[in-house]
Formats: C-alpha cells, sequence, structure tokens
C-alpha cells in the first residue's frame, strides 16, 4: 500500500487548453477521478487536488500544501501525478486564427532530470501506457530541460513528481479517443501498471 498523491491540472477559472469547445481541465478531472478509483481497488491510499471543478486552489497553494502533508508525514507521500492534455497550433498571421498542428500526437511524461526516482517513475509509466496500445511523442518521456522551462508541479515538490501530457486535442483522432470511454480505462490502468512497477522496484 502506497501514499498517492494525484491532481487533475488546472481547474476553476483556470481552464487549461481549450480546443473546438473542449476544456482541458473537464479532461484532466475526469481522467484523475478514474485513476484515482483504479488506485484505490488496488488498495492504495490517494489524496488528491480537486474532486470538482471548483474550487481549485491556485498551483502554487496546491504545491505548499502537498509539502506541508509531506514534511508532517501526514501522510509522506510515494510520488505525485500531475495529469494534463496538450495542444499544438500555429497562428495564421494573414487570419488571426489557430491553426492545428495535426501531425503532432502522442502521450509522455514531464520529468525533473535532477531526480533519479521521477525519472523511475516517468519510465515505468511511459512502459506501459506504449505497451497498450496508446501512441507514443519523444518516446514517451520528456525533461524539464527539453521542455525548456521549469514546471512548480514537478520542481517545487518535495515528493518524486511526473507531469503527464497524455494526448493532443488538436489531433482530431487524438481528442476523440481522449473522450472515449474505453480508451481512459486504458490509459488509467495502464497509468496504474506503471506506478505500481515504479513502487515495485
Ligand atoms: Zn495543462
Amino acid at each position: 500500500m502506497a501514499n498517492l498523491c494525484t491532481d487533475a491540472g488546472h481547474g476553476g477559472s483556470d481552464s487549461g487548453a481549450v480546443w473546438e469547445g473542449t476544456e482541458e481541465k473537464s479532461l484532466n478531472l475526469q481522467y484523475t477521478l478514474a485513476l484515482n478509483e483504479e488506485l484505490r481497488n488496488r488498495g492504495h491510499k490517494v489524496l488528491t487536488t480537486r474532486k470538482s471543478d471548483n474550487p481549485a486552489p491556485p498551483l502554487m497553494d496546491r504545491c505548499r500544501l502537498i509539502n506541508a502533508h509531506h514534511k508532517n508525514k501526514a501522510p509522506e507521500f510515494d510520488l505525485i501525478i500531475s495529469l494534463h492534455c496538450n495542444v499544438a497550433a500555429k497562428r495564421n498571421e494573414a487570419t488571426g486564427i489557430y491553426e492545428p498542428l495535426e501531425n503532432v500526437k502522442g502521450f509522455y511524461a514531464i520529468y525533473s532530470a535532477a531526480s533519479q526516482r521521477a525519472f523511475q517513475l516517468a519510465s515505468a509509466i511511459a512502459q506501459k501506457v506504449g505497451a497498450n496500445d496508446i501512441e507514443l511523442r519523444h518516446n514517451g518521456m520528456l525533461t524539464t530541460i527539453q521542455l525548456g522551462r521549469t514546471l512548480a508541479w514537478i520542481h517545487r515538490t518535495l515528493p518524486p513528481a511526473v507531469l503527464l501530457e497524455m494526448g493532443f486535442m488538436t489531433n482530431a483522432q487524438e481528442l476523440k479517443r481522449l473522450k472515449d470511454a474505453a480508451y481512459r480505462k486504458t490509459m488509467v490502468t495502464a497509468i496504474a501498471d506503471g506506478i505500481e512497477a515504479y513502487l515495485n522496484q
């Protein structure tokens, strides 16, 4: 039994990415609730940053809250997973309209290169997701160095943390899949398998 922390990216007035009427925060929440259920069914303890759209504490408050729990061992988290969906679009300078980069797609886990445990967690999840017929981008993993920026979630929290970009809403096929209940089940089962593979290392 492990103590796990999950986070549905964005929420409340922060919708995250929006594409063709779909808000990232809603997809993130659906996946996080399904992942929480999957992990609890496997006997793990799960704390989560938001269970509904509102209210969602701002990102830095979430990080501070998690660190306070962790330091006081209430509980000490084994890991943190933050779930997100992605977009890739380019602004057409003539029309001002954002056009999707249709060929950009796939799942990847973002982690800090400074943390060996975060690397192991990202590897274990990417391996299980890739083995379940879910398309990977960047071979399923990207460091924040490759990403070219720091992420509060990964750099400001104490336990090993990864941020999962589950797919691109700007790829029509991937958006359709992300909204599909069977795909969601496959995805969260694979993520839970990856978490357990990491915990059993
Ligand atoms: Zn996001």
